[in-house]
């Protein structure tokens, strides 16, 4: 037995695809034991926008142990606490005119949803919610619920209850007409369809683990008026294209509108620990005692490095201007690729969040295997994982980004050719 099948017959794990042993990492290169060295276009499943170790947060965080600082507070007002949520005021929802309550959730990103589920629920005192085509929101029955991918749900046989499916339009054709969003506007607005207004929709505005869908500006803009039109809260499901992802720190900031909920996770903590928040419109706290909890909601370790990382790289537009100038390089380097084989392929995504769908997820795969043979990390999404993925760390050196670029157009030239 090999070491990888000796750790699959103890554990869950996913080590087949990385046929190695990490041991170290910094910024966006991952180290084997073996002595090898791995350019990082996974960060994390994009936990990790400021990249592996970054020293601005590591050395708060040291000192913050160091100092005996409070590491599980639930409820308590701790400093870490405070340092977060003033550092959230003043540098993200200030100057961007946003009134939220942030809520913090269990640990990780579908709790975030579980919150926004509920809380939507609640307060229009309606059940139904509806979602797209593709959209992931989860892992636990309500956010696994509301995921599109049919394979996703049926391990856990979640019901699809109170949930409507209705087309993600995809801004890559330019010929769509938003079809989802119309069918949708017809069927609340005629009392003979039947429908029931829903509660509330959840959509992300780039469908990462979808195939990195990256939906129109106008569509938000008419997503949003669709909600105010029918009375129902728009939920923005932010956790992979967040926290600057796509450019802005919101990944909707550019389409202008004001989501009623937004979900925030992954690379909120800036350090790869485990913290989300929902952000409710302040009327929508409705909650009463008891009705919403968890042990763990809110890491104080986390409000420390999310503090940092908010006043290190969203003070001024610097970081903002070093993300467009790399989403530039990917978009150059990713459009050559699909220009350069005669094959039926697609650039997707915006920003740093981006991905070439390829035509099956046999030959995405063996693509991905090929990187990785030379050096490059990366991975699949979409419904057939036929999409190449790409999540490197925002702070990735431009000579980094250039050779993983290099490995990955290798790697393409080596399957397809
Ligand atoms: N929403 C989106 C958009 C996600 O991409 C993910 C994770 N891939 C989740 C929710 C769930 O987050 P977690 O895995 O941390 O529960």
């Amino acid at each position: 037995m090999n070491i990888f099948e000796q750790v699959e017959s103890q554990v869950r794990s996913y080590s087949r695809s990385f046929p190695t042993v990490f041991s170290t990492a910094k910024n966006a290169r991952l180290q084997s034991r073996d002595g090898r060295s791995y350019i990082d276009f996974l960060a994390g499943a994009g936990t990790l926008n400021y990249g592996h170790n970054n020293d601005l947060l590591k050395q708060p965080l040291l000192d913050y142990i160091q100092a005996d600082g409070i590491t599980h507070g639930l409820d308590m007002y701790t400093e870490a606490k405070e340092g977060f949520l003033q550092a959230f005021q003043k540098i993200i929802m200030k100057p961007r005119d946003m009134n939220y309550k942030v809520q913090f959730t269990g640990p990780t990103g579908t709790n975030a949803v579980e919150v926004a589920l509920k809380i939507a629920r609640k307060a229009k005192e309606r059940t139904g919610i509806v979602s797209f085509t593709n959209g992931y929101h989860g892992c636990t029955l309500g956010s696994q619920a509301v995921t599109g991918n049919k394979g996703q749900r049926k391990g856990a046989v979640v019901s699809l209850g109170d949930v409507t499916r209705i087309p993600y339009d995809d801004y890559g054709d330019e010929d769509d007409d938003f079809m989802g969003l119309k069918l949708l506007d017809q069927m609340l607005s005629d009392p003979g369809s039947g429908v029931e207004v829903p509660a509330g929709v959840i959509a992300e505005t780039v469908q990462g683990e979808g195939g990195m869908t990256a939906a129109r500006m106008s569509w938000l803009q008419q997503l949003e008026s669709l909600c105010r039109k029918h009375d129902m809260l728009l939920i923005i499901d932010d956790i992979q294209a967040g926290c600057g992802r796509t450019g802005t720190f919101f990944s909707f900031e550019p389409a202008g509108i004001k989501p009623d909920i937004v979900t925030l996770s992954k690379s909120l903590s800036g350090y790869g620990l485990p913290f989300a928040v929902t952000l409710l419109r302040p009327d929508l706290d409705l909650w009463d005692p008891a009705e919403h909890n968890g042990t763990f909601r809110g890491n104080n370790l986390a409000f420390v490095t999310a503090r940092v990382a908010l006043e290190e790289y969203w003070q001024d537009d610097k970081f903002a201007q070093q993300i467009k100038q790399k989403a530039e390089i990917l978009e150059k380097r990713f459009s050559g690729i699909v220009d350069r084989f005669d094959a039926d392929m697609k650039l997707k995504g915006r920003g740093m969040m981006r991905g070439i769908a390829t035509p099956s997820g046999e030959i995405a795969g063996q693509i991905c295997k090929e990187a990785f043979a030379n050096g490059l990390a990366v991975e699949t999404s979409g419904s057939w994982s036929e999409v190449v993925k790409c999540l490197c760390p925002l702070t990735i050196p431009e000579e980094d980004l250039n050779e993983g670029l290099d490995i990955l157009e290798n790697a393409f030239a080596s399957v397809l050719s």
